[in-house]
């Protein structure tokens, strides 16, 4: 174990539209960044997207991996030193805080910006990886304007799925709700919008067992009662999966406060956590919004949290 000679003034963690923000604004304000951007998954999650159509200033929309090379570029651009690795542990406790990148060479600073995001949970079968962005989608809020007039099936049963259908039915032709069970766990309210709502319709007691494809696309899927273990088809070119996401704290887990799902607590409207120094910005800390545009605006304030924090301490 080695440990780099200089105390950093910010140290951010985390590549995607959270964590370049936070180096681009903290880059500006001469604090000299050092981003560690995560060994295989640089970028973030739009790196693994296709078109994104809602990031403002972009007219014609922009692709996911252009988007963050953009982001990535102009926070390099004003002095932030990039390193494609993850750091496997920290220690965040006091006033120099440390985190251990992959060699496992030791880096201090002042100020730690957590911006590690989160991850939605897959049905983890074949085909899947290659379709999304092809008729595989995790959020409605992101896609739901390709897929009018398509035959879509949102899998899931909890408040996000019936939110996801509920939204997707302005679009679809039809909604076809895939749960495991015969109840939903979603609240009474979002339930009966669900209900109400003469487009979507509900397969109980169901589960994906296959999804097919077509010509690069999604193709139809095959259902699984999960009752009689009997399957059918299900024609769908459009599949929305909402059964949760998992926020990556694996790595503050005991060090920072933590809500009941996992994600990082911040004295919101703030981006402070419960330790001096240390902030958190992005989809590590929204379970709500989850969007590009909420991540950078988060980082942007833990940005600029880190520089009053410093500020005040010299
Ligand atoms: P992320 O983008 O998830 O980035 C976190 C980064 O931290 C990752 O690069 C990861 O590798 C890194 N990291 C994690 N742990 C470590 C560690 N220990 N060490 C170093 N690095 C680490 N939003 C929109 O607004 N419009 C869209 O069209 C849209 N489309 C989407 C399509 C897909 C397929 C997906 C998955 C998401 C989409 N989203 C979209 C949502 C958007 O991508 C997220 O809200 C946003 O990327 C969250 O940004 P973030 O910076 O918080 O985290």
């Amino acid at each position: 174990m080695s440990t780099a000679a200089d105390i950093r003034n910010v140290i951010i963690v985390g590549s995607g539209p959270a964590g370049y923000t936070a180096a681009l604004y903290t880059a500006r304000a001469s604090l000299k960044p050092l981003v560690f951007e995560g060994a295989v998954t640089a970028g973030g999650a739009l790196v693994q997207t296709t078109e994104v159509e809602n990031f403002p200033g972009f007219r014609d929309g922009i692709m996911g991996p252009d988007l963050m090379d953009n982001m990535r570029a102009q926070a390099e651009r004003f002095g932030t030193e990039l390193v494609p690795d993850d750091i496997v542990e920290v220690d965040l406790t006091g006033a120099v805080k440390t985190v251990t990148d992959s060699a496992g060479t030791v880096h201090r600073a002042r100020a730690v910006i957590v911006a590690t995001g989160s991850q939605h949970r897959k049905l983890n079968l074949p085909g899947e990886d290659a379709l999304s962005g092809r008729g595989v989608s995790y959020c409605a809020t992101c896609d739901g304007f390709f897929f009018r007039e398509h035959d879509i099936v949102v899998v899931g049963g909890g408040d996000t799925a019936m939110e996801e259908a509920t939204f997707l039915s302005r679009f679809a032709r039809s909604v076809t709700v895939v749960h495991r069970r015969d109840t939903l766990r979603a609240s009474k309210t979002m339930q009966d919008r669900a209900f109400a709502d003469p487009k979507i319709s509900f397969a109980w007691n169901s589960e994906v067992a296959e999804i097919r494809e077509d010509d690069g696309k999604l193709g139809g899927l095959i259902l699984r009662d999960t009752v009689t273990g009997e399957t059918s088809e299900l024609p769908a070119t459009g599949l929305f999966v909402a059964i949760g996401h998992d926020p990556r704290t694996d790595l503050v887990t005991g060090q920072l406060d933590l809500d009941d799902e996992g994600y990082l607590k911040v004295a919101s409207p703030s981006t402070c956590t419960n330790i001096a120094g240390v902030f958190g910005a992005g989809d590590v800390v929204d379970h709500t919004y989850r969007q590009a545009i909420t991540a950078a605006g988060s980082g942007c304030a833990a940005a600029l949290d880190a520089e009053r924090y410093l500020a005040a301490l010299s």
